[in-house]
């Protein structure tokens, strides 16, 4: 048997909003690769799971930070994160 996806409910790093993402574990799944590794990975898509057959890209999810420090964020977080990236740019 080989397991396609897995729907994870995952918890926003900043807000502990919970939010959706589909994991995809059917295809190569790089070696020494875990759970939250594979989350990780959904998360940075950026494609949140509203319902079966529906995904949305609009109000996308991210991974902030690097290494041990990553934030898993969810669509209002992303937005804010974004926000302030934007204005540091500008400033
Ligand atoms: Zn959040």
């Amino acid at each position: 048997m080989t397991i396609k996806n897995v729907i994870a409910h995952v918890e926003c790093d900043r807000c502990r909003k919970d939010f959706k993402v589909r994991m995809e574990t059917g295809d190569a799944i790089p070696e020494g690769w875990d759970l939250m590794d594979l989350a990780t990975d959904a998360v940075r898509g950026g494609e949140i799971h509203l319902a079966p057959r529906q995904t949305v890209t609009v109000d996308s999810c991210s991974v902030a930070g690097e290494g041990s420090g990553l934030e898993h964020l969810c669509p209002a977080c992303t937005q804010a994160e974004d926000a302030k990236q934007a204005e540091a740019e500008h400033a």
